[in-house]
């Protein structure tokens, strides 16, 4: 067999992300590779520790990006804070905190489920009670922006919560990064990860971290080795960290480096707040749109995701099949639902760079003329008008 040079398609990506990365990007990681202690590329590590403060809003010290995606984030926060037979509070409105549970679990800690339904926000009593039933829990664990059902959570009540009740928070802002308005230091957040590929627009692979300075103190005064050699920050730190001399700990990602570097310096172009007004504003647009046709959002308005819309599918609609048709006829992604929302949803993202209006018209149009084709009960040929008058008003 020869194989040849593998050309992807282009496709606009408006599912739970990837998301489209903005071309910036790509440029930028066709950059010559250059050794990972050179100089040139530590002076643009700290340039990117700076931007990625600006990105969590945070001055703590710690921020950086552990070289692999959200996942590993995820478990590079769990693995530090959490030790063989702590208790950690979790709690879970979708699939991203079953991920937490299990996390905790091959710890050899305990997790206190916090359960809420699906498409909810976490509930802040709920946690206030079981932080009180358990005094003896040392990390309260939560996701801010479940991208499996489109609800956001009150991060910084969650933060407080957990400051009160002597709990180190950690919280996964995988999706609402760059997204949705997030404010780590000020809210008090100590273990934060996120992604590079939903609202930054970068590729997938990087997941950018910060921590607190307690948080760092709870590291340095384990009892225990941290299980992961790879994750184990006081390691870790001995390349990220700070002062001149950088040791060899892994070889860092050096052209992924560049792009999530550029993805950081277009935020900051853009402005962060410009950059949450604009999910907004578009998330607006679709859904007006949405709602014109007699398509539903399965999450209450105050709890909506403005880049991750979930919309119920009509009754008798092939969910596949109107997936396939976007794809195949429009090059146009959008998501499934997951766990017991799948076949039942349909996930629409705006995130990042896939954010803009051409993006919000083609996929009204898409799904309105699949289904309309289909013969599936929705309300054709209105969707798009509604969008547009809706950017005018808001114009
Ligand atoms: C995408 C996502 C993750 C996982 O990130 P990967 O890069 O796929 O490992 C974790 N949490 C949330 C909320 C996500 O949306």
């Amino acid at each position: 067999m020869t194989a040849r040079s593998f050309h992807p398609p282009v496709r606009t990506l408006m599912g739970p992300g990837p998301s489209d990365v903005n071309p910036r990007i790509l440029e930028a990681m066709s950059r010559p590779t250059i050794g990972h202690l050179d100089p040139q590329f530590v002076a643009m590590m700290d340039e990117m520790k700076d931007l990625l403060r600006y990105a969590f809003q945070t001055d703590y010290e710690l921020a950086m990006p552990v070289s692999a995606p959200g996942s590993a984030g995820m478990e590079t926060c769990f693995v530090n804070l959490v030790e063989a037979g702590d208790k950690v509070v979790v709690c879970q409105n979708g699939v991203f905190g079953g991920r937490m549970k299990e996390n905790v679990e091959r710890c050899g800690a305990t997790p206190v489920m916090v359960e809420d339904e699906w498409g909810k926000a976490v509930d802040l009593d709920k946690v206030n009670d079981t932080l009180k039933a358990h005094p003896d829990a040392k990390v309260l664990a939560f996701v801010h922006a479940e991208t499996s059902t489109g609800a956001i959570s009150d991060a910084r009540s969650l933060a407080r919560l957990a400051r009160e009740h002597g709990c180190l928070s950690i919280a996964d802002t995988v999706t609402s990064l760059g997204g949705s308005p997030l404010k780590v230091s000020e809210w008090g957040l100590d273990a934060v990860y996120s992604g590079t590929q939903k609202c930054l627009s970068c590729t997938p692979g990087l997941s950018p971290v910060t921590f607190s300075e307690r948080a760092i103190a709870t590291v340095k005064n384990r009892s225990s080795k941290v299980q992961s050699w790879f994750m184990d920050l006081n390691l870790v730190l001995g390349y990220w960290g700070s002062g001149a001399k950088r040791a060899y700990h892994h070889t860092a990602p050096v052209n992924a480096l560049y792009g999530l570097h550029e993805a950081l310096v277009i935020l900051q172009e853009e402005g962060i707040e410009n950059a949450w007004r604009r999910h907004q504003r578009n998330h607006q647009a679709l859904r007006a749109g949405i709602e014109a046709m007699g398509l539903e959002f399965v999450v209450d308005e105050a709890q909506r995701l403005p880049q991750l819309n979930s919309v119920s599918i009509p009754e008798g609609v092939d969910d596949a099949a109107v997936r396939g048709r976007l794809l195949q006829e429009y090059g146009l992604e959008i998501g499934a639902g997951l766990g017991p929302m799948a076949g039942s949803i349909w996930r629409i993202g705006l995130m990042g760079y896939a954010s803009n209006q051409k993006n919000v018209l083609l996929c009204l149009g898409a799904l309105d003329a699949v289904l309309s084709d289909m013969k599936a009960p929705v309300e054709s040929g209105v969707a798009v008008e509604a969008a547009m008058r809706l950017y005018a008003q808001l114009q």
